[in-house]
């Protein structure tokens, strides 16, 4: 079974007129394989933040099918979303919050017992085990990207999706990044980034597909792909 399986997804957002409804996906079909790193890879509008916000549950598709550790997200929502941990583009917590109980409160949100919940670890594993009680916003911006996965992880998925995680992010944090993904993957996550980086897909990605104008245009394994180039 995939971790992820997307079957001829279409997504059409209506327009504001007649005629100009925008076809953002035109039909997506690709599966990711378990305890891969999985690089959608494509320029500005192509659909990269559409795809991940529908297995988000925060876009509804308009046609086809997608599987998140085999319960499509449609008929087994709850199940779909405790599958999978997403890291959103933009940062988003209370600046006056700490990283402890960032991850805390996201625990109590999924019903996780304070006895279960893994906050040090998880802090631990993002290398903020010493910014535990700073507040958010005194940290720097890697350590709040950081501070982003962690709390993605906190109900345990075993589906990680990074949306653009080295957008805008300057070459060091980009390799603490990139570190940080290579590590869990090593732990048995299965990692799907999106990026524009060419170069980041190769590095991170086992295997990348290509989408532009909302389709798929390619999907190897990275080292055949290169082969290609
Ligand atoms: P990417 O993440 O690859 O940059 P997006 O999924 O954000 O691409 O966008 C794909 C296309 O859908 C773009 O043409 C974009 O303008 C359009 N689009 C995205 N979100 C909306 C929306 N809420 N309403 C209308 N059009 C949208
Ligand atoms: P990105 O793909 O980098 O996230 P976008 O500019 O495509 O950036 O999207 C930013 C936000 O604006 C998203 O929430 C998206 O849904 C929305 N959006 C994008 N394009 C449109 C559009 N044409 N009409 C309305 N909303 C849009």
């Amino acid at each position: 079974q995939p971790a992820i399986r997307i079957d001829n997804l279409v997504k059409r957002y209506a327009g504001t007129g007649s005629g100009d409804d925008k076809l953002a996906l035109k039909g997506v079909s690709f599966d990711v394989p378990q305890g891969e790193v999985f690089g959608l890879l494509g320029p500005n509008g192509a659909g990269k933040s559409t795809l991940i916000n529908i297995l988000a549950g925060l876009v509804t598709k308009t046609s086809g099918n997608a599987e998140i550790w085999g319960f499509d997200i449609d008929e087994h929502p709850r199940n779909a979303k405790r599958s999978i941990g997403i890291v959103p583009q933009e940062i988003v917590f209370d600046p006056f919050f700490t990283p402890f109980e960032v991850l805390e409160n996201q625990g109590g949100f999924y019903g996780i017992g304070k006895g279960e919940r893994r906050s040090e670890e998880l802090l631990r594993a993002v290398h903020l085990a010493d910014k535990r009680d700073a507040y958010a916003r005194t940290l720097s911006g890697g350590m709040k990207r950081r501070l982003l996965i962690a709390k993605a992880m906190v109900h345990s998925p075993p589906i990680l999706v990074l949306d653009e995680p080295t957008a805008g992010v300057d070459v060091e944090l980009r390799r603490q990044l990139w570190e940080l993904v290579t590590e869990l993957n090593r732990e048995g996550v299965t990692v799907v980034l999106t990026t524009h980086y060419l170069e980041e897909a190769e590095q991170l990605c086992d295997r990348i597909a290509i989408i532009n104008h909302g389709e798929l245009i390619a999907n190897k394994p990275t080292r055949d792909l290169i082969g290609m180039a």
